[in-house]
């Protein structure tokens, strides 16, 4: 246990997990200061509860008082290269992330969730499996619930699964998870990383640097980047895969889940067992079961948590079933690759709900997949123009000026043994204020039909 009593500390950023470490802080008897670079009314609710623990905070900019501290604790939506840490580098002073504040004061073991897509997913499913089995495990990090709000719970035998941002892992000193995972690297930040990717990925790697032989690294051996750079060769290396068996981890094949380990492989589970779909969720399972076998759990307990965990809301979320048509809310899908995973995800004709604010999307990529599973496109927002620009050609493309108007339209149009998708590669802020209330209000409509 870290001693920070007395000690300054400065906190970017006044939202989730930034107040969670003001907290932990004060309650541990040092001296918080909270800045945040957003207008007031923006934080309203977290200002609150600043004021309610009496700690002291700044917001609408940074000034020179965030400097004057010990160390600073930054948050997970702070980019690494935003102003106030260069500045802070510039000056010496020492920058920490939340998680690693946070881990300075857990017992209990620390699995850490990272990479570029299926963080929430893996996440979420990590903690419910494990917790099925009789392990208690607590889901935290950029997940709902920060890490410095629970750390002081987690009990010696108690695990914490931990979705880990990559600007997080930039700011670790002796964060030190048991088991470290990386799901799958794509280069969508390469720019902060002076465009190269071996800089970029050492940064993800930078998880196994406290880790030794007694802990455990996890990656995806259908990924080659995300191992292309292991350094740490003391940690105990395990594998996932969708393609291929693995010496040791889970891998799936002809709808089986297995895990070997050196020699040694058991079929755990099969991919029917789960009830999201998707490869990319057997992905994200198999990286479970690799996680629950090294823990030696029951295959028949990993089998029944897989089966009854029904997934993250807004991510390929099953939401009705009505007059044989299914609908489902992908509102998180807020970019083309993400369209791709959901796309696959079904094999009956698909009317998909497209469109917000665009991005810069090119839609080449979704191209042949549209054609090949979709009925018809329902355009929204101010890109549907774009979208019916683009689509029309290969696929009945209507733009409707709502959600709701969508929901209707499908509901007379759409024949049993279809799904109505909304997975609209776009973001939600022309309409909605954000992705979660885009799904809440597809939700509403679906649920409001008769
Ligand atoms: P993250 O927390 O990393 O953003 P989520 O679990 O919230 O990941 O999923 C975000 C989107 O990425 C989902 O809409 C889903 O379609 C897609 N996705 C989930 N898991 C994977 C994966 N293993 N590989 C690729 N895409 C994925």
């Amino acid at each position: 246990m870290m001693e920070i009593k007395g000690k300054k500390i400065s906190v970017i950023g006044a939202v989730r997990s930034g107040v969670g470490a003001a907290k932990l802080a004060k309650n541990l008897g040092a001296i918080p200061f909270v800045s945040d670079s957003s207008p007031r009314e923006k934080l309203v609710p977290w200002i609150s509860k600043l004021e309610a623990e009496g700690i002291s905070y700044e917001c609408g900019c940074h000034s020179e008082y965030v400097f004057d501290c010990d160390f600073i604790v930054t948050s997970p939506g702070v980019p690494t290269d935003s102003e106030i840490l260069t500045e802070a580098s510039k000056r010496k002073i020492k920058i920490i992330s939340e998680v690693e504040f946070a881990s300075w004061f857990c017992k209990g073991k620390i699995i850490s969730i990272t990479g570029t897509n299926g963080k929430t997913t893996t996440t979420s499913l990590m903690a419910h499996s494990l917790n099925e089995c009789g392990i208690k495990t607590y889901a935290a990090g950029n997940i709902g619930c920060a890490f410095s709000e629970i750390t002081r719970t987690v009990k010696e035998d108690q695990f914490v699964a931990l979705e880990t941002s990559s600007f997080q892992l930039d700011f670790i000193d002796k964060f030190k998870p048991f088991i470290s995972t990386i799901l799958n690297i794509t280069p969508d930040h390469l720019d902060r990383y002076d465009n190269s990717f071996e800089k970029y990925i050492a940064s993800k790697i930078k998880v196994t640097d406290n880790q030794n032989e007694n802990d455990f690294f996890l990656f995806n051996a259908d990924d080659e980047n995300s191992f292309s750079t292991m350094k740490n060769a003391r940690v105990q290396k395990l594998s996932f895969s969708l393609k291929k068996e693995v010496p040791a981890g889970a891998y799936s094949r002809n709808g089986k889940m297995f895990f070997s380990w050196f020699g040694k492989t058991e079929e755990v589970a099969s991919v029917n067992d789960l009830f999201i779909k998707g490869d990319h969720n057997v992905a994200n399972a198999l990286a479970v079961l690799a996680v629950a076998k090294t823990l030696n759990l029951p295959n028949r307990k990993i089998r029944e948590s897989f089966k009854s965990f029904k997934g993250v809301e807004h991510r390929i979320e099953f939401v009705r079933e009505l007059n044989g048509v299914e609908y489902v809310n992908d509102s998180k899908a807020t970019n083309v690759d993400s369209v791709i995973v959901a796309l696959k995800s079904f094999n009956k004709p698909i009317y998909l709900i497209l469109g917000g604010k665009d991005k810069g999307n090119n839609y080449d990529a979704i191209r042949d997949l549209v054609e090949k599973h979709v009925k018809k496109i329902y355009a929204i927002g101010v890109s549907a123009q774009k979208v019916k620009n683009y689509f029309q050609e290969i696929v009945d493309t209507e733009i409707k000026d709502t959600l709701e108007g969508c929901v209707n339209a499908a509901h007379k149009e759409a024949e049993p043994g279809t799904v109505l998708l909304l997975s609209p590669a776009c973001a939600s802020f022309d309409m909605f204020t954000d992705f979660e209330h885009r799904g809440r209000v597809f939700k509403q409509a679906v649920n409001n039909l008769k």
